[in-house]
């Protein structure tokens, strides 16, 4: 389960000013399991591609499947996380990870043992009753990639998660996110303008060409992972 399948894709964006191509046309796969990166530069259209496959934009062209079902909208199937975090301000660390679980009816004490265990593995646990606004932006974006896992996503999204944050801090949140993959046995798709990045962390990278978007190659990663 989570497997990703987008053939032919394409988005045009339609604007007061006139149509924007944003991606021409894009297949890629991302196997049940697999952790896979996509680069380009800035303006390509992978922002675009990532949003569709969320379900937050629909495609102009061509299929986008999880597990063999169109894409129709939004889905705790499929996590995302941006680059911003977007934490509920008023909410604690862990009452952030369980109001997914609380949406989809989950009792509390249930909610509150499985928040409990996730910010647990991300190294989280001294900070669970923490709101936001006492965490740093590195902290701030491990509680967002739980709150993402938390509902059982099959499938993790990334948006450049970490580009604002410091080179120290983004090598702990590159290993903290390699963990929790390894161990959620999720599929994941990734999201980078820094090849270094994309080389770390993925089995396979595909390039994008500049906007309109296509896939320019595939890259099979052979190094072993941190
Ligand atoms: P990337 O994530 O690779 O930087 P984006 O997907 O954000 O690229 O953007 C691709 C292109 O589509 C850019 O030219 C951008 O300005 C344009 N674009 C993005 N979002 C919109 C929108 N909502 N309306 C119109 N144009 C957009
Ligand atoms: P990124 O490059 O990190 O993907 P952008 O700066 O391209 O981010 O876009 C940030 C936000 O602005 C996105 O939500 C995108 O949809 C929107 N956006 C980008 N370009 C345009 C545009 N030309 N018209 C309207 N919205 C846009």
């Amino acid at each position: 389960k989570g497997r990703v399948e987008v053939r032919g894709f394409g988005l045009t964006y339609d604007t007061a000013d006139g149509a924007t191509d944003a991606v021409s046309s894009v297949d890629l796969t991302v196997e049940p399991g697999e952790f896979v990166s996509i680069i380009g530069p800035s303006g390509c259209g992978k922002s675009t591609l990532l949003n569709a496959l969320a379900g937050f934009l629909k495609p102009t062209r061509g299929v986008v499947t999880v597990d063999g079902e169109p894409i129709t909208g939004p889905s705790a199937d499929r996590g995302m996380i941006f680059q911003q975090y977007s934490l509920f301000p008023w909410k604690t660390v862990r009452e952030n990870v369980e109001f997914g679980l609380k949406m989809k009816g989950m009792g509390r004490s249930e909610r509150s043992r499985a928040a409990r265990t996730l910010l647990g593995l991300a190294g989280l646990t001294p900070f669970e009753n923490h709101y936001p606004d006492r965490l740093s932006g590195g902290m701030k974006q491990r509680v967002g990639i739980v709150r993402a896992l938390a509902t059982g996503p099959r499938i993790l999204l990334l948006d450049e998660p970490f580009g604002a944050l410091d080179a120290q801090t983004r090598l702990i949140m590159q290993q903290i996110l390699t963990n929790m993959w390894q161990r959620l046995k999720i599929s994941v798709l990734f999201v980078t303008h820094d090849l270094d990045e994309a080389i770390f962390l993925s089995d396979r990278i595909y390039v994008m060409t500049a906007r309109p978007g296509e896939i320019k190659a595939e890259i099979a990663v052979p190094l072993p992972r941190p």
